[in-house]
């Protein structure tokens, strides 16, 4: 008998010690997955793969008022417009000097040498008949001039109708650290808030970073992203997030881009090939260069490079919250006959707003 349950208790401390190492290796395994999220990407071979929204997604503010909400964000203490024109009017004679130093103050804000000459000279023409200084008259003639120099007449609405059933593809190029990324998620918010099924495509394979962040955007609007494993061919990537869209008759397929510069004619290669390769399937509908307001003359040079590249059809311009630069929307535009269709005014998910001539000059100006 003695033996008997000797026998038992062995035979179940044997269970229990077998079922913890079960257990624990499970948990370690667990564990692994967990630290390394892309093993659950697609393997190399298969390429692309699909991030799905979880539930609790976040409802998006509409898009109509963002630029009165923002524009504050355009007239901070360093914005050399307002500033310019605080000097201005607060002059009782307007000299030579107090034109030289707002024809700088214009200069400066880059709005461009043609430009602001222009203004400047209209300005003169229409203010100094006496040399005598009138503020209200010297506010509202500025405006007026600024207004129609970003130009209130070009078409900006975004190319966000699909033919045949298919969707609308709006391609996001630009330069790496411009905000391509962060435009992507943003635009997503905002369709998502006008009632508008999307679909992401992470395009931008060079870093899996790049495609995390973009699927992170998309979660927190209940969008899924399309994306391919980190080097993963871009065109095929993008074909895969066209061809889904198209299966799943959605609206709008965004494609996020890297922006590598160091050869030019790598990129050209490799932004033009993605437009090429999604045309097979479907109209390029939007493509949206995007442009860090806080570079200047750089930015410029930039979109000289883009232009030549892929055909742009609407201008980005970023981080105008953090720059007293906001005259670039102006050279930009001219520079490449393209119309800034979108500002991004900070970094919240919120801060990109639709361009529109009046406001943006109402925030310049601090009115
Ligand atoms: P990408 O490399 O072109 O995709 O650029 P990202 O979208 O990753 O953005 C680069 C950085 O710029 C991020 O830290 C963004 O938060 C920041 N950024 C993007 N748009 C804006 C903007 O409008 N204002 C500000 N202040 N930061 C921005
Ligand atoms: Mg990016």
């Amino acid at each position: 008998m003695e033996h008997i349950f000797e026998l038992i208790i062995g035979g179940v401390l044997l269970c229990l010690l077998i079922a913890s190492i079960v257990i624990w290796t499970g948990n370690r395994r667990g564990l692994r997955e967990a630290e390394r999220p892309d093993e659950v990407l697609p393997e190399k071979g298969t390429e692309v793969g699909v991030v799905q929204p979880e539930q609790g997604v976040e409802v998006p503010e509409a898009a109509g008022s963002r630029l009165v909400r923002l524009r504050r964000r355009l007239s901070g203490s360093n914005n050399a417009l307002a500033r310019g024109l605080a000097d201005l009017i607060s002059r009782d004679r307007l000299d030579e000097d107090t034109w030289d130093d707002f024809e700088a103050t214009l200069i400066s804000s880059d709005l461009g040498v043609g430009p602001t000459t222009e203004l400047v000279d209209t300005l003169r023409r229409e203010l100094a008949i006496d040399g005598v200084n009138d503020p209200a008259r010297a506010a509202t003639v500025l405006r007026r001039e600024l207004v129609s120099l970003v130009d209130p007449d070009m078409d900006r609405s975004l190319g966000l109708q699909g033919s045949d059933g298919k969707p609308a593809v709006v391609m996001v190029v630009g330069v790496n650290g411009t905000g391509k990324t962060t435009t992507v998620g943003k635009l997503a918010r905002v369709l998502v808030a006008e009632n508008k099924t999307v679909l992401l495509g992470a395009a931008d394979t060079f870093r899996a970073a790049a495609a995390e962040q973009l699927a992170t955007w998309g979660e927190r609007v209940g969008v899924e992203t399309v994306r391919g494993v980190e080097g993963a061919d871009p065109a095929s990537v993008a074909y895969k997030a066209v061809e889904q869209g198209i299966a799943q008759g959605v609206d709008v397929v965004l494609v996020d881009t890297a922006g590598r510069l160091h050869t030019k004619t790598g990129l050209m290669d490799e932004l033009g090939k993605v437009k090429r390769v999604i045309e097979k399937i479907a109209p390029v509908t939007e493509v949206l260069l995007v442009l860090d307001a806080t570079t200047g003359q750089n930015g410029l040079v930039q979109a000289r490079i883009f232009r030549d590249v892929v055909d742009c059809t609407g201008l980005v311009l970023t981080k105008l919250d953090g720059s007293a630069k906001g005259g670039i929307v102006v050279q930009v535009q001219r520079e490449l006959g393209v119309p800034v269709k979108l500002i991004g005014l900070g970094e919240g998910v919120d801060d990109l707003a639709p361009f529109e001539a009046g406001g943006f000059v109402d925030g310049l100006l601090g009115q």
